[in-house]
């Protein structure tokens, strides 16, 4: 089995996120009109209106924006102390994940973090969770 998490939210924009998600592959929507690329995905671009969009492929390479560590637990699946990290993607897209294989008193502004796949599970069933951390040597 998996490793148990809190349950997604989901939609149909989600679904498809996660349904590639099935197969490693990272993508986030963009905008067919402006390019602008839209986190978390939706209905329509929140700079041009447009509802076109495709699913772009993302390297899965990013700069650490900012993190915080949360002492107190939210959530059974996720023990404090536990840390977030805003990721700036290459492509430009900001993006929220949790750093693996660095301690969190070692993220720093602009390190370079890298795309790793973890498992998991909830109600609507297993998944792959993608996570960030430091480029293999
Ligand atoms: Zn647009």
């Amino acid at each position: 089995m998996a490793t148990p998490r809190p349950i997604r939210s989901m939609d149909p924009y989600a679904e498809a996120f996660w349904a590639y998600t099935q197969t490693k592959e990272f993508r986030l929507q963009q905008c067919s009109a402006c390019n602008k690329f839209r986190w978390p995905p939706g209905p329509s671009c929140d700079q041009c209106l447009s509802d076109q969009f495709a699913w772009a492929l993302m390297q899965g390479r990013g700069k650490v924006l900012s993190w915080t560590t949360f002492h107190r637990t939210y959530f059974p699946e996720y023990p404090a102390p536990h840390t977030s990290i805003v990721l700036e993607l290459d492509e430009g897209p900001l993006f929220i994940a949790y750093p693996v294989g660095i301690d969190a008193a070692a993220l720093r502004e602009g390190m370079v973090l890298t795309l790793q796949w973890t498992d998991g599970e909830d109600t609507f069933g297993p998944y792959h969770l993608p996570v960030f951390g430091p480029v293999a040597a």
